[in-house]
């Protein structure tokens, strides 16, 4: 884990080298305001440079070529540069391995220190660690900030000075530690010429997504628009309705959430112009909406911190004695799941929302998460990496919280007795099945009583509907009242262990 900030060991025997200014080394945060970073290197004085390291690291190991994620990393890192040559400056884009990147660029700027937001993901911490000792090497600083949150790592702790690991005190304590200070802007204010353009060697722009390997996806057609302008669009839009966030969440067919969670994961936005925003809202009459809304935020950096001080829920329960847990994994089941194949239509529509999008309701990630470990019994490190590989949003802490949490593994979970009905969550959360409607087309002529589970209607209907089942859409993968047992036997024998 690197120091906060890593400060230069230079030997007596080299020169000291004329170094001036730093380099702003941009990751998860593509925006060029309220930016702890920039604005940290332009308080210390020009000329400051910016980076952004397309790191073949993380972009190798991704499963396509064909991805969102890639493409908004793209389209956002055009408009950030646009942004900063408006103001003098401009962004060098590497295609490369940040761990020699950073410290090259850094070599050749001749810059006295390298400035980042800080990532909290155990990869991102390792890989920063060493950078920041290369840096070292070099006799450059390196020094990380708390951005992407409003309360990091120890902030927010148990009266005896432990982590938390149940939401609900997290979340009073969070909100009774929370002072204006917390949530005030880091203002990027830089004096003419403090922002430097890129040298001539790295001014060659954005590289192409082919010149990097990848292709371009569907995202413009989902009306996904990157950078800051696409997160502050939707952010205006969500506003309008954020007095209504508390009914309307929990039902996929509206337009509950904010679907800001991938402006989030990339920092198009800030984190403290959202919460600010919502806290100040909350305390106005009618301001339960906004409440909910920032009682979400707050889920974000409870997962966040359990990430950070117990990494081993990357690949482990949080729970370790439900590592143990015998899951089959029937690859069978495994595929119809990520199909949306399974023949119940609510886990099949998120799942085809999943794939069609990128994006999946909370709702529906809480159902198809349950429904993959508790109903087909495969293991829930199987759909977190799914998730993964998949969801635009994807944030390490979040997708293994919620895989943790439906799994009953996770620090303050579901109870693992506790398994959802995949009918009566359709029933009461898609009432009248228009969002299976929307995703799963061959089910659009059955009504709001027959959509939930089709299989229960006669030959005859199903006939005089044209939805067969087996035919024209899948017969249930298990029987829920069977899978639910055999899931409280497998769960009861490794809780005896
Ligand atoms: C199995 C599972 C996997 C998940 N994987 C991810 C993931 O990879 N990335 C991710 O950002 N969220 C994840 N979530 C949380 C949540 O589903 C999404 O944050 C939310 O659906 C994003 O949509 P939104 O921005 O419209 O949310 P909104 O309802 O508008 O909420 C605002 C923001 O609050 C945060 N938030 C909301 N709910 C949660 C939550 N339960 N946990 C943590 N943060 C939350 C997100 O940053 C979100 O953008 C997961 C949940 C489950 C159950």
């Amino acid at each position: 884990m690197p120091p906060p900030s890593v400060r230069p060991h230079r030997s007596p025997a080299s020169p000291a080298p004329r170094r001036a200014g730093s380099l702003v080394w941009f990751r998860r945060d593509l925006r060029d305001f309220d930016h702890a970073a920039l604005a940290a290197a332009i308080e210390d004085g020009g000329p400051v440079h910016c980076a952004f390291v397309l790191d073949r690291e993380i972009l190798d190991a991704l499963p396509a070529r064909e991805d969102r994620r890639v493409e908004f990393i793209d389209g956002s890192l055009r408009e950030l540069d646009a942004s900063l040559r408006a103001r003098g400056g401009g962004l060098a884009v590497v295609h490369g391995h940040a761990r020699d990147a950073i410290p090259a660029l850094a070599r050749e700027l001749r810059v006295a220190a390298v400035h980042a937001n800080r990532d909290y993901e155990p990869a991102a911490r390792d890989r920063d660690g060493a950078v920041a000792r290369s840096l070292g090497e070099q006799g450059v600083a390196f020094h990380d900030h708390k951005d992407r949150v409003i309360f990091e790592r120890d902030e927010v702790l148990t009266r005896s000075g432990t982590p938390f690991s149940v939401f609900t005190p997290y979340r009073r304590a969070w909100l009774a530690a929370l002072a204006p200070a917390h949530l005030a802007p880091h203002r990027v204010a830089p004096a003419a010429g403090v922002l430097a353009p890129p040298s001539s060697s790295r001014d060659a722009g954005v590289p192409t997504l082919e010149s990097i390997g990848f292709r371009r996806t569907d995202l413009a057609s989902l009306g996904v628009t990157p950078g800051m302008s696409g997160g502050r669009a939707l952010f205006a839009s969500f506003r309008r309705r954020i007095h209504r966030y508390r009914e309307a969440r929990d039902f996929p067919a509206r337009d509950g959430p904010s679907g800001l969670s991938v402006h989030l994961r990339f920092g198009t936005v800030s984190v403290r112009v959202l919460a600010a925003f919502a806290h100040a809202r909350s305390l106005e009459p009618g301001g339960e909406g906004a409440s909910a809304w920032l009682s979400e935020l707050v889920w974000r950096e409870f997962y966040a911190q359990i990430l950070w001080h117990h990494p081993h829920v990357v690949g482990h329960a949080f729970k370790r004695d439900l590592d143990t847990l015998a899951f089959p994994n029937d690859p069978a089941r495994f595929d119809a799941w990520r199909a949306g194949r399974t023949g119940y239509p609510l886990v099949d529509a998120g799942m085809r929302q999943l794939a069609r999008t990128g994006y999946m309701h909370n709702r529906l990630r809480m159902v198809a998460a349950s429904f993959l470990v508790k109903d087909l019994l495969v293991d829930w490190r199987m759909g977190e990496r799914h998730f993964a590989d998949t969801l635009i949003d994807f944030d390490l802490a979040s997708n293994n919280g919620g895989w943790q949490w439906a799994a009953s593994t996770g620090c303050d979970s579901q109870p693992w007795f506790r398994i959802f009905n995949p009918v009566t969550q359709s029933e009461r959360f898609d009432r009248d099945g228009a969002f299976i409607r929307r995703h799963v087309p061959e089910l659009s002529a059955l009504g709001p009583d027959e959509i939930h589970a089709p299989w229960t209607l006669s030959p005859a209907l199903q006939q005089a509907r044209g939805v067969v089942i087996g035919r024209d859409y899948p017969a249930p993968i298990v029987d829920h009242v069977r899978a639910r047992a055999d899931a409280l036997a497998l769960y009861g024998r490794a809780r005896g262990r």
